[in-house]
C-alpha cells in the first residue's frame, strides 16, 4: 500500500503533509492560495498523488491486452517471412499513458 497524504488548510496556502500525524508528520507540498485559481482542488491532487500512483501501477501490471508487460507484437506472427521467428513488438496502446505517467511521477523518461 503506498503512503497516505493529507491537506491542512493553513490560512495562506494549503500543506500537504506525509506521515502519521503528530509523530513523523512532514510538508511535502505548499500550494498557496489565489483567487484566480482552485487552489483547494489542486492540493486535493496533489494529497492523492501517493494513492493514485500506486493504483495505477496495480492496473498497468495486470491490463488485459499485454498482460502486464507493456509491450505487444506488433502484426500478426503468420505475417512473418518462413524461417523468420524474430518478432516486432509496440508499446501497449492499453496502458501506454498510464505507464508514461508514472514514468513522469518517478522523474524517468519513458520511450
Ligand atoms: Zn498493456
Amino acid at each position: 500500500m503506498s503512503e497516505q497524504w493529507e491537506v491542512v488548510e493553513e490560512p495562506n496556502e494549503y500543506v500537504i503533509f506525509n506521515g502519521e500525524r503528530g509523530t513523523s508528520q512532514f510538508a511535502v507540498a505548499y500550494v498557496p492560495k489565489y483567487a484566480a485559481h482552485d487552489s483547494a482542488e489542486h492540493a486535493r491532487l496533489v494529497a492523492a498523488a501517493p494513492e493514485l500512483l500506486g493504483t495505477l501501477k496495480l492496473m498497468v501490471a495486470s491490463c488485459p491486452v499485454c498482460e502486464g508487460l507493456g509491450e505487444i507484437e506488433d502484426g500478426p506472427e503468420y505475417l512473418l517471412p518462413i524461417g523468420e521467428y524474430t518478432q516486432d513488438y509496440m508499446s501497449c496502446p492499453h496502458c501506454s499513458d498510464a505507464r508514461q505517467a508514472i514514468a513522469k511521477a518517478r522523474g524517468e523518461e519513458h520511450p
